[in-house]
């Protein structure tokens, strides 16, 4: 099976709110595989890195005040089309807008304070791990029950 991984930044926001344990629960329930998890707490310069594509924009500075003022939690999981799938459950960056259903349609209203990262592509996502993993903080093994979570051709 074709296993892809995916980065979740679990953000300042749902830690202060209490939600970290409600957000990893659902990907944990789709089925994915949590691969690596650390709290740690994101630096200036972190963020302009994992934020190039918005650093000349208005909202930037307040962006980064937000995601280094408090720690958070980053997370990758492993499964079928992760980015893809992971991106569908987390829903669109105006929370407002975000169905129900979705970790940002259920949890926020805002399109700033939006409770969760998630890797875009596939590219994005190899790049965003190793950006916030070393290799030995990744971990690969099997699920006792992993013929209950897929059949032998997916
Ligand atoms: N953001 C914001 N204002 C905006 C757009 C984005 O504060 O108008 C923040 C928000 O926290 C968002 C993050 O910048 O999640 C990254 O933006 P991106 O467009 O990459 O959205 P995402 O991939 O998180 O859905
Ligand atoms: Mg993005």
């Amino acid at each position: 099976m074709a296993q892809e991984r995916s980065l979740l930044l679990i953000k300042p926001d749902a830690i202060q709110r209490g939600l970290v344990g409600n957000i990893i629960a659902r990907f944990e329930k789709k089925g994915f595989k949590i691969v690596g998890m650390r709290m740690l707490q994101m630096t200036k310069e972190l963020s302009k890195e994992h934020y190039a594509h918005l650093v000349g924009k208005p909202f930037y500075p307040d962006l980064e005040r937000f995601v280094t003022e408090h720690p958070l939690v980053a997370v990758v999981v492993e499964g079928k089309e992760a980015v893809e799938v992971v991106r569908l459950i987390v829903g669109p960056t105006n929370a407002s807008k975000a169905p129900g259903g979705t970790v940002r349609g259920d949890l926020s209203n805002s399109t700033s304070r939006n409770v969760i990262h998630a890797s875009d592509s596939k590219e994005t996502a190899e790049k965003e791990i190793r950006r916030f993993f070393k290799p030995h903080e990744l971990f690969d093994y099997k699920f006792a029950n992993a013929h209950y979570r897929y059949a032998a051709d997916e």
